[in-house]
């Protein structure tokens, strides 16, 4: 009796707690508003809202939003999207429900925008085509197609020696001020007279450099093909944080639709600087030069959604060129190995080549290019085939040969044709190359066209070499550029070419026979 007694009661207890608890679960009422402990540094810690998730949008009562970066048993570490004013302990805070979106869309071209997509150049705001989320996931192996066509930079040097293709992701590096920038916005600006659709995405940098890109591309490039992200240094920690990020989705957009779209990521380090700067503050545990462990997925993911899709996906490409910047020439710290290893090649840039103005200056030895070489167009491969060995070669001797006389023939030969190939590979910025202008040029030299030239004499000849061109030569222009392909007569068609503009050139100089 007593067991029979017993087990009912014991069964209603049981149900009666069962069916709190299923209440507790089907109305998660639990609390939908949270309160700020603790606001500093762009981070606020908030308390209550159990229910929120990671990287789950909040909203201030004062009117800002926050991104919950951790969760864990004392609260929720929320990194603010704006500035903190305003927010104190005990403001209210509630959870929205979704993750951070950013308009996408064509509405977008041309503009200047943060990265949640708020107008920043004083236009109206940017109603795009849809929202998504910056967090998404990148191309599966099966939906790549191979990287077949080029990125024609305009750059000599990287066209011909480093030469990029659709989809690839090829990493700037270089110290301080070594020209990272101007060599990306020289890509940027080549884009003129291409399809591409260029984002820039400025992370951490100095407003007036941010300014400076903008108003070269308004100027020399193609603005309305052109996504200008900008989260400058002087942006809340929150926003640089997210901006690569949101820049990729923007450019997605347009590789889902079948078209090419760049993106230049500027820069990597100022990202991982600012995503170890938040981390810490979280009290996230710190790793290698302090950096939480995660950054390598941080930046793999991301970079992992440049890709050239298949044909059965429309066929669209992004290409990235994100940015580090180094300290001392020190290629194997922490996020510039991390970074190399993760990209499909890096053109390196030194500190002593740019103060010996040798400008562009990359660092021929230690940049590669590991996918985009099969895309360069034959004509340029035909020409450019040697190139890189002369160079070399150079290079080598001319530091054997520093402190000595030169006797032998065959090494002043090699030495004088270096010094022409260094004076071709050096270019000023917005002065880029079509690809017929580098092919003639390279065919040219080839060819011994400049080897008795006084090497101030090859800048002329790279000016003035597209003029010339059109003027002389219009149907082979139009010929090569269309085939991309060159044959043995018009390699000397356009050497000849080359040595007649020579002639011009020395015949407008003041001083004949000076060679
Ligand atoms: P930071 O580290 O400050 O971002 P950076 O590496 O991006 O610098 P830039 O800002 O691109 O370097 O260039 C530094 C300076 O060098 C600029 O003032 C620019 O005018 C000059 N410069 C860069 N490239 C060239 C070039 N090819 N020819 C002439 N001048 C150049
Ligand atoms: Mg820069």
């Amino acid at each position: 009796m007593a067991k029979s007694n017993g087990d009912p009661e014991a069964g209603s207890w049981l149900s009666r707690s069962r069916e709190k608890l299923s209440r507790i679960d089907l109305a998660p009422q639990a609390e939908t508003q949270g309160r700020v402990v603790h606001v500093a540094d762009g981070i606020a810690s908030v308390s209550g809202l159990p229910d929120v998730r990671l990287n789950e949008l909040l909203r201030f009562e004062t009117g800002q939003t926050g991104l919950a970066l951790t969760l864990d048993a004392d609260g929720i570490g929320t990194v603010l999207l704006d500035d903190a004013k305003g927010i104190e302990a005990g403001t209210r805070v509630s959870g929205l429900g979704e993750v951070v979106h950013v308009p996408v869309g064509p509405q977008l071209l041309g503009r200047v925008v943060d990265p949640l997509g708020r107008p920043l150049d004083g236009g109206e705001p940017i109603a795009g085509e849809s929202t998504q989320p910056i967090e998404r996931p990148a191309p599966a192996i099966i939906d790549r197609a191979l990287v077949e066509q080029p990125v024609e930079t305009g750059v000599l040097v990287v066209d011909a020696l480093f030469a990029l293709g659709r989809g690839q992701r090829e990493l700037i590096v270089g110290d301080r001020a070594t020209g990272k920038t101007s060599l990306a916005l020289d890509v940027i600006v080549n884009q003129k007279n291409s399809d591409m659709i260029c984002v820039y995405v400025a992370v951490g940098q100095r407003t007036t450099a941010v300014e400076r890109v903008i108003e070269a591309v308004r100027k020399l490039g193609a603005p309305e093909r052109c996504i200008f992200v900008v989260a400058s240094a002087a942006s809340p920690a929150g926003l640089q944080w997210i901006a690569p990020a949101a820049g990729m989705t923007m450019a997605e957009y347009f590789r889902d639709r079948g078209q090419h779209a760049l993106i230049v990521i500027d820069d990597l380090s100022k990202h991982a600087a600012t995503h170890r700067e938040l981390a810490l503050l979280n009290r996230e545990p710190p790793g290698r030069e302090a950096y939480p462990g995660d950054i390598f997925y941080l930046h793999a993911h991301l970079l992992e959604r440049a890709a050239h899709l298949s044909p059965e996906l429309g066929g669209g490409s992004l290409s990235a060129l994100p940015i580090v910047e180094t300290d001392a020439g020190n290629l194997s710290a922490y996020i510039p190995t991390n970074l190399i290893s993760i990209t499909d090649g890096q053109i390196v840039l030194d500190t002593q080549l740019f103060a010996a103005n040798h400008r562009p200056a990359v660092d021929v030895g230690l940049s590669v290019s590991r996918v985009g070489g099969k895309t360069q167009k034959p004509a340029l491969r035909d020409v450019s085939g040697r190139l890189r060995l002369d160079y070399a070669q150079f290079l080598e001797l001319e530091m054997f040969t520093r402190f000595g006389g030169i006797s032998d023939k065959r090494v002043k030969y090699r030495i004088s044709r270096g010094e022409r190939i260094r004076a071709l590979l050096t270019q000023p910025r917005f002065a880029t190359l079509r690809m017929i202008d580098q092919v003639a040029l390279l065919a040219a030299l080839a060819e011994g066209v400049m080897d008795e030239l006084p090497v101030e004499v090859v800048a002329g000849l790279r000016a003035a070499i597209a003029r010339h061109l059109d003027a002389t030569q219009p149907d082979l222009v139009s010929a090569i550029s269309k085939s991309g392909e060159i044959e043995e007569d018009d390699r000397k068609k356009l050497a000849k070419a080359v040595r007649r503009l020579v002639v011009q050139l020395s015949d407008e100089s003041t001083e004949p026979g000076n060679d």
